[in-house]
C-alpha cells in the first residue's frame, strides 16, 4: 500500500525502530488512543508531513517523532485519500456524452 518510493523506507530498519518507539511512547503517554478522536487505539503511524522521494530520506523529516501521529485507521483514512484503495479509485469515473470514461482527477496530495 506504500507508494514504490516509499517501499524501502517502510521495509527498513530505521523506521521499524522508530516506528516502535513512538508507539510504546504514545502507549506511555495515554495507553496509545489515537492522536486525532481520542476514542480508538491507534493503527498506524503516519506522518504529518508528506513522505516525498526528496525528504524520504532525511532522518529530520521521515524519522522525527515531533513529525508523527499515532492514528486509527478510520482518521488515518479520512486524512490521505491515497490510502483509498486504487481499484476503487479506478471505479469511481464518470461519462462524457459521448460515452468516454472521464477519471475523476485524485484529491490533492
Ligand atoms: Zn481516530
Amino acid at each position: 500500500m506504500a507508494k514504490e518510493f516509499a517501499r524501502a523506507f517502510y521495509d527498513g530498519m530505521p523506521w521499524r525502530r522508530c516506528r516502535k518507539a513512538y508507539i510504546s511512547k504514545r502507549i506511555a503517554i495515554d495507553g496509545g488512543l489515537c492522536e486525532k478522536c481520542h476514542e480508538r487505539l491507534g493503527y498506524m503511524v503516519h506522518h504529518t508531513v508528506m513522505l516525498t522521494p526528496d525528504n524520504i530520506n532525511d532522518p529530520e523529516v521521515s524519522l522525527n517523532h515531533n513529525k508523527l501521529e499515532y492514528v486509527c485507521k478510520p482518521c488515518h483514512d479520512r486524512e490521505e485519500g491515497h490510502f483509498i484503495q486504487r481499484s476503487k479509485v479506478q471505479d469511481r469515473c464518470t461519462f462524457d456524452d459521448e460515452g468516454n470514461p472521464i477519471p475523476i482527477p485524485r484529491k490533492e496530495e
